[in-house]
């Protein structure tokens, strides 16, 4: 159990500047190495109702300054804490002998701040939201615990108590080579070095490819590649996810430009980051970027993920549907795999679902998968909504899902991502290819001699 908190303010501890907090981190890293202990880095956030920050953010933003001023009293004299932003702290505990030392204190700090940020007992206005990593656990330097527990803070929010310990997550296996590459990461980012490849779509009732999604494709000076979630992981992790997001947007619609130019009809969907929607000049930013590339809006579509809306529906909401006052679509990406809060689905201006992959990839397999993905293009079709399959890469995938009714793929099976300017020349290739194909249907594709045991072509 964690020793009781020195209750005498005079013992207290001082808050550290973000880069003292790295070295602290760091620090505790070497020493628990060497005593064979644990620590742990607690990334804490105060979400205020919406409406109650409508009305009241000065007086919201002052009780909460008032109620994390107390966090010190919370603490052992050995732990630190720094603040991260507004209404978001981050909590070093060093020297413990296991995990659950870190949830204990974790449920201790959200107890004591929700009472202070409640008017009546066990009512608090504020939500507290923990996210938890531990080393060596969960990462052995300071970047990588720092992320993981803002990882597991976002995570944190379709948990009950609102606290997390960080989930190692097949997808985010990538992290852990990320501080040999950080500094170059942060290059890249500042130089802008980082473009797009472009991964046709098919819609199956034609099978003709009119639209694209627009893929970030970074690679470092000495040649390795940076996954995508990563380079998007440290952009919101320094705060340029916006930036990233404007020079993606405006990339891939002067991109669209320069394609109808040359009388190619496309359109293009661009990921956002959960972070974008929680930026309120985000609708302006696409407004601008749209009429200065004069495209028509019909022809973007922003992919938002489903835990984007879980932070902060009512703001979420009210941005999406700016974004849709401009005429652009909305796709939710990676359906099926976050917290599939059908709700949204009915209060949202959306447009298409993409069923993710992880469901699609077992559907010649699994039973239960095939059935999942069945019901989630039924419900897609039944909201009135576009169905795209994601990671395609069989000819009999395709005709599952054809058979399925689903309105769009996207996978290996057609293409891996193209760089643009070789984009041009494929799609003329898969267009002279679709002549030969015995039907408009693309079901058929199988079953001409040409298509035969075609399966992904693989990046
Ligand atoms: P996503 O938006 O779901 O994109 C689909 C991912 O699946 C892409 O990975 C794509 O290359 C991969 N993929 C496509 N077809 C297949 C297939 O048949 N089989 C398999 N196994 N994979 C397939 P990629 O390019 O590595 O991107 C990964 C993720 O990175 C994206 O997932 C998206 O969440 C994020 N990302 C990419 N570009 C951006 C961006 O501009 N901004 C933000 N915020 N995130 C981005
Ligand atoms: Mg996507
Ligand atoms: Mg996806």
């Amino acid at each position: 159990m964690m020793p009781a908190p020195p209750p005498d303010r005079s013992s207290s501890i001082e808050p550290l500047l973000r880069h003292q907090l790295r070295q602290a981190i760091q620090a505790s890293i070497v020493e628990a190495n060497k005593a064979k202990r644990h620590c742990a880095v607690l990334v804490l956030a105060a979400e205020p109702k919406d409406r109650l920050l409508l009305l009241t953010q000065d007086w919201v933003d002052a009780r909460i300054e008032q109620a994390l001023s107390e966090l010190p009293t919370l603490l052992r004299k050995v732990d630190r804490y720094a603040s991260l932003g507004q209404r978001q702290w981050c909590v070093l505990l060093p020297g413990l002998t296991n995990v659950a030392q870190a949830v204990l204190a974790a449920h201790k700090i959200s107890r004591s701040l929700s009472e202070l940020l409640s008017d009546q007992p066990g009512k608090p206005w504020a939500r507290i939201l923990i996210g938890i990593a531990c080393h060596p656990e969960h990462a052995t330097d300071a970047d990588a615990l720092l992320i993981r527990a803002d990882a597991a803070q976002r995570q944190a929010e379709a948990s009950e108590d609102g606290i997390c310990v960080f989930l190692p997550d097949p997808a985010q296996e990538d992290d852990a080579c990320l501080p040999a590459i950080r500094s170059e990461v942060l290059d890249a980012l500042a130089s802008n070095n980082y473009r797009l490849a472009y991964q046709p779509q098919i819609d199956l009732a034609s099978g003709r490819c009119h639209a694209a999604e627009a893929l970030l494709r970074c690679t470092l000076p000495n040649g390795s590649r940076v996954p995508p979630t990563m380079l998007a992981r440290v952009a919101e992790q320094e705060g340029k996810v916006a930036t990233l997001t404007m020079n993606v947007l405006n990339s891939a619609l002067r991109q669209l430009g320069e394609w109808s130019s040359r009388g190619i009809d496309m359109r293009v969907s661009v990921n956002l980051s959960p972070y974008n929607l929680r930026d309120r000049d985000l609708p302006d930013v696409v407004a601008g970027a749209i009429a200065s590339w004069e495209i028509d809006a019909q022809r973007l579509t922003l992919e938002i993920v489903e835990s984007s809306m879980i932070h902060n529906f009512d703001q979420a909401a009210s941005i999406l549907n700016r974004l849709k006052a401009l005429g652009v679509k909305l796709a939710v990406d990676d359906f099926g795999t976050g917290y599939s809060c059908l709700a949204y689905l009915r209060q949202l201006p959306v447009d298409e679902l993409k069923v993710d992959q992880s469901l699609v990839r077992h559907i010649l397999r699994s039973k239960a998968d095939r059935q999942l993905v069945r019901a989630t293009i039924d419900l897609a079709h039944n909201f009135g909504l576009h169905a795209v399959a994601e990671g395609v890469e069989t000819i009999e995938m395709l005709e599952v899902l054809s058979e399925m009714r689903c309105d769009t793929i996207q996978g290996y099976l057609i293409s891996a991502p193209i760089e643009a300017e070789h984009y041009p020349d494929w799609l003329r290739h898969f267009e002279a290819d679709a002549l030969l194909r015995p039907s408009p249907g693309f079901c058929n594709v199988s079953t001409h001699p040409k298509q035969q045991g075609r399966t992904a072509v693989r990046p």
